[in-house]
């Protein structure tokens, strides 16, 4: 459930027209919904709260601080997958000791970072990375508390691009393979202290099998390993709760809660969710104007001020995002919603049936707030959209749009000959 819709003929966010928020900020433009980030997270906190539990927002989904902050503030920790998501939580407020780290190639400044900063654990993804771990918290004089992220071979039948925990996949190490790590660990390795068994299959996942049967094999490691003497405390699941972009079901938080709380009863561990996309999702909303439209022989096309470097998901992975007219109209028309890139693979919709609107008209891109802005890119030299934050009658601009100068910031035209 979400705060965006339509109170007459004008589509808002919350208490605010949308028209108000563009006449002010100009388009493109990201809206979020700050109602609706707060009630997502706290859907997913009650969801299991009979249970020890930690939520770690996942970051690389909407990263704007503003955003963290409206997390942490509710108590959430934080799931980071770079020295830049920890900079950017610590920015936001974040308790240290509620954030994990996750991801395939951590490097060892990273590590150090995080180190220092005293995180909850890491999410561990290879043998070198351990030994790293361990080398780096030696010299720093730190014991580093770990998970490995164990790779089930569990296919969460979602789209190829973002499943995880099949053994194809980069992430994770197989559980045998895990089993022999944490063994290690904690015969030879001194510096790092076993903690937890972490797991995340997949991204827009909509069934809740898939994240059973990793359950299913992370109990069972769970079991070898505290017969081996080592005092596990975390089981973390990953994200990958999937959202309804078009007519998807995907189970609430709450029925995910009541299966986990089941599965997990008597455990005695904490349990760790990751959860991303099913937070910020249906909580943003990409505004665009547009800027022409064109009739082809085949095809009518809307060529709109957003584009693929500003919402890529359209183009990566082929994925529906609904358009709605920021002004209602009954009229529609069939279209290619396109952007101004130089790209065949720059569009946000295809063949579809959207209202009738004309060059001068905006439109509304929903479900638009996970790996939207935060996989935005510069590419054909276009600014980065702004970002706002709606809270009721209010809204607050979250991010400045680019500028063309911040645009060639750090950039450099060569000086004489002079090498570096
Ligand atoms: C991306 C990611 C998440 C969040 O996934 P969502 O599908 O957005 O919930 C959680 N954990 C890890 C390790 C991730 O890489």
């Amino acid at each position: 459930m979400h705060f965006f819709g339509y109170k007459g003929k004008n589509f808002h966010a919350e208490g605010v027209p949308f028209e108000k928020i563009i006449a002010k900020v100009g388009t493109p433009v990201y809206v979020y919904s700050l109602k609706t980030l707060k009630r997502h997270y706290k859907a997913y906190d009650k969801a299991f709260a009979k249970a020890p539990h930690l939520i770690c927002y996942s970051i690389k989904a909407n990263s704007n601080i503003s955003v963290l902050k409206a997390f942490a503030d509710e108590g959430s920790g934080f799931d980071i997958v770079s020295g830049g998501e920890l900079f950017r939580a610590l920015k936001a407020g974040a308790n240290p000791k509620k954030i994990v780290f996750s991801g395939v190639g951590k490097r060892a400044d990273e590590i150090e970072f995080a180190l220092k900063k005293n995180i909850l654990m890491f999410n561990v993804e290879s043998p070198e990375e351990l030994l790293a771990i361990n080398a780096i918290a030696g010299r720093l004089k730190k014991k580093a508390s770990f998970a490995i992220r164990v790779n089930p071979n569990v296919d969460p039948k979602t789209h190829p691009y973002i499943s995880t925990g099949l053994k194809k996949n980069k992430f994770g190490i197989e559980t045998a393979g895990a089993l022999k790590e944490y063994i290690n660990a904690k015969n030879n390795l001194k510096n790092v202290i076993p903690m937890g068994i972490d797991c995340h299959i997949g991204s827009q996942i909509t069934q809740i099998e898939p994240f059973m049967d990793a359950l299913a094999k992370t109990k069972d490691l769970l079991k070898t390993l505290r017969g081996e003497g080592l005092d596990i405390k975390y089981i973390d699941m990953g994200g990958g709760l999937g959202i309804t972009y078009d007519s998807e079901a995907p189970p609430l938080p709450s029925k995910y809660g009541e299966a986990v709380l089941e599965a997990t009863k008597g455990l005695g561990v904490t349990l760790i969710f990751e959860p991303g996309r099913s937070i910020v999702g249906n909580a943003g909303v990409l505004a665009t104007k547009v800027i022409y439209t064109k009739k082809g022989s085949e095809k009518n096309f809307v060529i709109v001020d957003a584009a693929m470097n500003d919402l890529a998901r359209p183009s990566l992975y082929g994925s529906y995002h609904a358009i709605k007219a920021v002004k209602a109209t009954s009229r529609e028309i069939t279209a290619d919603v396109v952007g101004p890139i130089c790209e065949s693979g720059d569009f946000l919709a295809k063949d579809r049936i959207i209202p009738a609107v004309e060059s001068g008209d905006f439109l509304a891109i929903m479900s638009a707030g996970a790996y939207g802005f935060s996989m935005s890119s510069n590419y054909n030299t276009r600014p980065r959209a702004a970002e706002v934050m709606v809270d009721g009658k209010d809204f607050f601009l979250i991010r400045d749009r680019e500028t063309l100068e911040g645009l060639v910031r750090g950039e450099r035209l060569m000086k004489g000959k002079k090498r570096i």
